[in-house]
């Protein structure tokens, strides 16, 4: 085994954080941003997942110098030709409003028998210099109607396949399994420990 490695999460995300960290189980030194003086916001401006994840990633290596990891999620909805895709954090407009991105989800699903989506996360390393990447996807069904609290972002209306409740109402502890992100999340793990 690799001696357990200090990496950086380029992320402000929180949610981000918690539900990372808590995949990882205390394996690693996650340092957030703010712990290593970074307090500005990542530009986030490629038209892909993947080159999102590595342009957050990219960021923090060059300025900062230190190993580190980024995440990029979106959701992708089969009948919208896997709309919202990298757009899933600005759908409606503004920034990060998740209320917003899920009505306009919802109405742009209204009367469609196809709700088949899911989220793709891609997680991009940066260790030593050299880049990594680890994807993890999730798939499931999109709501009629937003149900349940947990969670964040777009969890209330999506339903994982094989359960019949959203992410907003399964427990915290069983999407960190079953996710997107604790997929791609458990690939960067078995990588940095092998
Ligand atoms: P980003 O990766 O922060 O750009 O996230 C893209 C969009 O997807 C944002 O609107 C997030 O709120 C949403 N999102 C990211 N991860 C999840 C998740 O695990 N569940 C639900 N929505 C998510």
């Amino acid at each position: 085994m690799k001696n357990i490695p200090t990496l950086v999460f380029a992320t402000n995300n929180q949610h981000k954080i918690d539900e990372v960290s808590k995949i990882l189980n205390n394996q690693f030194d996650i340092k957030t941003l703010k712990e290593i003086g970074c307090n500005e916001d990542i530009p986030e401006t490629q038209p892909t997942i993947e080159g999102n994840a590595l342009q957050k990633a990219r960021y923090i290596f060059e300025k900062y110098g230190v190993d580190c990891f980024s995440e990029d999620t979106g959701l992708e909805v089969n009948v919208l030709g896997g709309a919202p895709g990298v757009l899933s954090a600005r759908y409606a407009g503004e920034h990060g409003n998740a209320e917003k991105n899920m009505l306009k989800l919802l109405e742009n699903l209204e009367g469609k028998t196809d709700r088949s989506a899911h989220f793709k996360t891609i997680i991009a390393l940066i260790i030593g210099g050299k880049e990594y990447l680890f994807e993890g996807i999730c798939e499931g069904n999109i709501r009629t109607e937003q149900s349940g609290g947990g969670g964040f972002g777009y969890d209330p209306i999506f339903e994982p396949v094989g359960y019949n409740q959203t992410f907003g109402e399964l427990p915290s502890e069983l999407k960190n399994k079953i996710s997107h992100r604790a997929k791609a999340t458990n690939l960067l793990r078995d990588f940095l420990l092998k």
